[in-house]
């Protein structure tokens, strides 16, 4: 095989895969040498064997949606945990507080929750600014 046969069984993969069309050069040299007229009709043969495997998968659309709205759901019921998981320590605090101590500590307790409330909600205030985000 010589150099341009190589030159032109190169091109003759371009052309199999699409990438460009068959120029007169090409289709001369093709008519007149039996090693590339081979090498071409291999390459048609591998492409009818193949062609039922060539075929783009179905995406389905709705059942992607579906899992994504599930997940989102699922988010949604966990931030909802977390908010009343907090604001239930926080009750069960002010309860104790009411109960075992003297009245005044209530006073202690109020300053507490001013300068802690929003440090324990900071996470669930960035997650909701996050998600604000992604969504547009
Ligand atoms: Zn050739």
């Amino acid at each position: 095989m010589d150099s341009k046969c190589k030159e032109i069984q190169l091109l003759l993969m371009d052309i199999h895969y699409g990438e460009c069309k068959m120029s007169e050069e090409t289709a001369g040299h093709l008519a007149e040498c039996p090693d590339c007229q081979a090498c071409w009709q291999e390459m048609q043969e591998m492409k009818e064997i193949l062609a039922p495997l060539d075929f783009e998968p179905e995406l389905k659309h709705a059942d992607i949606d579906h899992a994504l709205l599930r997940a989102e759901k699922k988010e949604t019921v966990f931030e909802l945990l977390q908010f009343a998981v907090v604001s239930l320590a926080y009750l069960v605090l002010m309860f104790v507080v009411f109960r075992m101590m003297k009245p005044h500590y209530y006073l202690y307790y109020q300053g507490f929750l001013y300068l802690t409330l929003p440090l324990f909600s900071l996470p669930l205030i960035l997650r909701r600014i996050r998600k604000g985000d992604s969504h547009g």
